[in-house]
């Protein structure tokens, strides 16, 4: 037992002691006794009454109180206050030095509250987006910043990707919107200027675009020349030899700079313009004939199911590009005797445009990087069978053009799978149509 209460035992001992005492002497030792007993208690009230104003109201207690409970008591609550005030002031610290750093922070950083409004902002979030630091202080960001884009991006809560933005207060300048939810319904949303990096990204796409442009038309005039040239005068067999190698480099030249023109095209995003609804089952089984053209004596099984009432909104040519590129790929990838099969469905949540194959697969590790140019997993193979390394890139910047996305699945020797999933906005249901066909 501590000191205090070993204290506070004595007390009551001594006042019990005393009353018995006093009363027995006198010879009303029950009266007396009562009344120790209510002196005790009466102390001890008035203490609780003084501790109770103190935490409550905060006055002062009396000073130079003696060694008991209630001075423990004191004590132990004057301990607790003081620790939680450092912590407080550590705390404030903690906050007021985060604080100094993100309005530091060279990039613009505002919190939102659910309702859009500003809680707070940094001092580049004023520069960048033209906002004042006090006024604009809880109004909605997106009555300050109103580009039709951003409010749209602010309000899907669909913030996976960042946002390219021209600068609202600098059409030269361009900005990039990340937006993060936390906490609450808060979300933070961070604006950096990426007008250096754009104008780049602009150049390096101008300059492939020249350049596959201007290398077009020479390379038309050179295979022109060379297909007249190849098999039809009389030659020494060699040069005859050497010709044909030339028609067919050439020939990979040009697939190459087509590729290349085509994905500036896309990476431009020029397609708005030319999007139509797309009758994807016609398309697909030309795709058919074509395959089994290209597979040639290799006798591959190559079935397509379509759901024939499905069509997408999109544009006719790029889709075209990014489907013979998967089934191109199936049939290339694939040994003879091998089994393909197209499929090209939808439901409530979107469609889908599958290529399956028992081809010779991918190592999974690899998957990530197909889509990146020039990406192959086998350059000779690839070579070989005429590939320029593009194919699936395009398909990427097809699909992205078209808010869909690519999953590929594969196992090395087993073979794989490419799946092309369609968001529901872009599907168009043409009713009449029979429901389900399968080609063999
Ligand atoms: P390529 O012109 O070389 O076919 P792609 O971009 O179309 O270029 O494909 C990139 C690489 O992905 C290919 O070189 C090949 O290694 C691999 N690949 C693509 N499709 C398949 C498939 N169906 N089966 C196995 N490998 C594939």
């Amino acid at each position: 037992m501590t000191g205090y209460w070993l204290r506070e035992f004595g007390r009551l001992s001594l006042i019990l002691v005393t009353s018995l005492l006093v009363g027995a002497s006198l010879g009303r030792h029950g009266e007396f006794l009562v009344v120790g007993l209510l002196i005790f208690l009466g102390w001890h009230l008035l203490k609780l009454h003084h501790f109770a104003r103190w935490l409550i109201h905060g006055y002062e207690p009396e000073a130079g109180f003696s060694e008991n409970i209630w001075s423990e008591l004191y004590y132990q609550v004057y301990k607790l206050r003081d620790r939680g005030r450092k912590r407080e002031r550590k705390l404030r610290n903690l906050v007021e030095r985060y604080r100094q750093s993100a309005a530091a922070f060279p990039d613009a950083a505002l919190v939102l509250r659910r309702d859009n409004s500003i809680e707070w902002m940094n001092e580049a979030a004023a520069t960048l987006l033209g906002l004042n630091l006090v006024r604009d202080i809880g109004q909605r960001v997106d009555n300050m910043v109103r580009q039709p884009d951003f409010v749209q991006y602010l309000q899907s809560g669909e913030y996976v990707e960042p946002l390219t933005l021209m600068s609202p207060i600098d059409n030269a300048a361009t900005m990039q919107i990340y937006i993060v939810p936390y906490g609450d319904n808060q979300r933070l949303m961070i604006a950096r200027d990426i007008t250096k990096l754009h104008r780049l990204e602009v150049m390096r796409r101008d300059f492939i675009a020249n350049v596959s442009h201007e290398l077009s038309t020479p390379l038309t005039v050179i295979s022109g020349y060379l297909e007249s040239l190849v098999g039809k005068s009389r030659k020494p067999e060699q040069l005859d030899q050497a010709l044909r190698q030339m028609q067919q480099q050439t020939e990979r030249m040009r697939n190459l700079v087509n590729d290349l023109l085509q994905i500036s095209r896309l990476e431009m995003n020029e397609i708005q313009d030319d999007e139509a609804d797309v009758n994807v089952p016609a398309m697909l089984h030309g795709l058919l004939a074509d395959a089994r053209m290209l597979g040639g004596e290799r006798r591959h099984e190559i079935v397509l199911e379509v759901e024939e009432p499905v069509w997408l909104h999109g544009v006719n040519q790029y889709l075209y590009s990014a489907f013979a590129n998967l089934v191109r790929n199936a049939v290339q990838y694939t040994p003879g005797g091998g089994r393909i099969v197209i499929r090209w469905y939808a439901d409530p949540v979107g469609a889908y445009f599958s290529v399956e194959d028992t081809g010779i697969g991918i190592p999974p590790h690899l998957i990530p990087r197909l889509t990146e140019r020039f990406y192959r997993v086998d350059a000779g193979r690839s070579r070989s069978v005429g590939g320029t390394g593009l194919g699936l890139s395009i398909v990427k910047h097809v699909l992205r053009n078209h808010q869909a996305v690519l999953e590929v699945k594969s196992a090395p020797g087993q073979g794989s799978t490419f799946l092309c999933r369609f968001p529901p906005s872009r599907v168009v249901r043409k009713p009449g149509e029979a429901e389900m066909r399968l080609v063999k």
